[in-house]
């Protein structure tokens, strides 16, 4: 793993940082990555905050807000050119006048938004000029799982993804494309019909993976299932072939085409990005959908633990990691936080917390992760719900109450997107260690855990207005606490 990244590649980042840092003394700037497998709630995540931030939300654990020393608040035009740019005008309009869901992450994209504030220091109010900028840089995590690819050959490649596909659980997922691969002579001519079958085949076969309701994981080339603007794109058009680690491809085969696709993958998709994104981020949200894992099960808790592990990964300090190792520039904070925390209530959000943590720390050591300062929470960057209680004979039972999304069952009633109700969601586990057993090895008054669990999604909330007639800002939950965490040493 010494060496992840060329010669050049090192030499590039270090002017990239350098550039950055000279930039950024004119003027002072914060690059924040957020990430999450698919549907996590990345979207949703920056709306929201940059809504708060520009709107003066309710926000009274972050402390640059709550003690009025924000006074300003505005969107910039971003740095970076060539990156698109986080439509947060959409997003907000379809949240807050919809009231329906913002269409989610499908590719890279950045927003800069400005503050103006007042230091709570008197020797800091000297000093700097109260203004700093967050670049928030949201990206598919399904692109951080190819970082293992740039160690390996086409041969081991194609050796790990056979392996992979013929365990029994992904076995008949697999079936169309090993036997369309084992039909194939690795040594005949390559031909771009056959490399397009091969392709589509193997990529449906990863797409099934990640909609099965046992929540596999998620296997690489990340872009198969996310290819942002490289659709159709020949850097893609590749699959595994029956070939060694190590083997030479005779010129011109089906070998050679394929393994020549695959390092340009490498050189021109997964070093790049890395390179010029991954590498300047100074702080990381990484955003985890626990609900729908524990809905899923233990089997998808685990598997959820595992991509965690190989995300954390990306963001190691030290040698064994060259991106994260140079100029000392590093990310130095990292958020992990469960969102969607507002389908439960909130008696049993430490529980969450604590499940969160304990899935964090797994992860954390899987990874032999050490260096950043890493925090874990549960919250809600929207809230869709409100809270109550519901008498049920001589018990009160704590409910939320929100309107389900058309579609959305329980117990055989199917709602209809428009009507209120109160859901009794059911309570977490107090010891989080139940949620990774799987219910056969589960005994005692908490087993059954994924019985107990009762989640359905809820349309967006409506808003309310003040006496005068404006609109209040998104509510949430502990928001404030994760941009205390991501920017309030910047803003002290
Ligand atoms: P992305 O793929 O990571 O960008 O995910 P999105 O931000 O688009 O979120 C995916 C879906 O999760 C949304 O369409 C919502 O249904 C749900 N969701 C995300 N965040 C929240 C939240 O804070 N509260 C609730 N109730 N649902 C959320």
């Amino acid at each position: 793993m010494a060496s992840l990244t060329t010669y050049t590649d090192e030499a590039r980042i270090a002017l990239d940082t350098l550039a950055d840092r000279a930039t950024s003394f004119i003027s002072p700037s914060l690059r924040i990555g957020v990430t999450g497998l698919s549907r996590a709630g990345k979207t949703v995540f920056i709306t929201a905050l940059v809504h708060n931030l520009l709107h003066g939300g309710r926000l009274p654990l972050f402390q640059a807000q709550a003690s009025g020393r924000i006074s300003r608040a505005y969107l910039e035009h971003q740095p970076d050119d060539a990156v698109p740019r986080f439509q947060y005008e959409d997003h907000i309009a379809a949240l807050v006048n919809d009231r329906i869901w913002p269409a989610s992450t499908r590719a890279i994209s950045e927003l800069r938004l400005t503050v103006e504030f007042e230091s709570a220091s008197a020797w800091n109010r000297l000093l700097s000029r109260g203004k700093l900028s967050f670049d928030i840089v949201d990206y598919p995590g399904e692109w951080l799982l190819d970082l293992p690819l740039l160690a390996k050959d086409f041969g081991t490649f194609s050796r790990e993804a056979l392996d992979m596909a013929r365990l029994p659980v992904r076995s008949e997922l697999s079936a169309d494309w090993q036997a369309l691969t084992s039909g194939i002579d690795p040594a005949e001519p390559g031909d771009e019909m056959t490399a397009r079958k091969l392709f589509e085949a193997f990529s449906s076969y990863l797409r099934a993976c990640r909609a099965d309701h046992r929540a596999l994981s998620t296997l690489p080339p990340g872009r198969f299932l996310m290819p942002g603007d490289l659709e159709g794109s020949p850097a893609l058009t590749f699959a595994p072939l029956l070939v060694d680690p190590g083997s030479r491809p005779a010129p011109g085969s089906m070998h050679a085409m394929m393994e020549r696709r695959y390092e340009a993958y490498k050189n021109h998709v997964i070093r790049p990005f890395f390179r010029e994104h991954i590498a300047r981020l100074d702080r990381q949200i990484v955003l985890i959908d626990a609900m729908q894992a524990m809905n899923a099960g233990s089997e998808a808790v685990g598997d959820l633990e595992r991509s965690l592990t190989e995300i954390l990964s990306c963001f190691r300090p030290g040698r064994g990691n060259l991106l994260t190792g140079l100029f000392s520039h590093r990310i130095d904070r990292i958020l992990i936080a469960a969102t969607k925390a507002d389908h439960i209530h909130h008696e049993s959000h430490d529980r969450l917390q604590a499940i969160v943590r304990r899935l964090a720390d797994r992860a954390i050591a899987r990874a032999d992760f050490s260096g950043a300062n890493v925090d874990v929470l549960a919250m809600a960057a929207v809230r869709a719900t409100r809270e109550g209680s519901v008498r049920q004979g001589k018990e009160t039972l704590p409910v939320i109450i929100g309107t389900p999304l058309k579609g959305e069952k329980i117990a055989g009633d199917i709602f209809d997107g428009e009507t209120e109700t109160a859901i009794f969601p059911g309570d977490l586990p107090e010891k989080p260690g139940l949620i990774f057993q799987s219910k056969t090895s589960q005994t005692g008054p908490d087993s059954a855990v994924d019985e107990q669990l009762r989640f359905v999604r809820f349309r967006p909330p409506s808003l309310e207005r003040t006496a005068e007639g404006l609109k209040l800002s998104l509510p949430h939950i502990r928001l404030d606490r994760a941009l205390q965490f991501l920017v309030g040493d910047h803003l002290a």
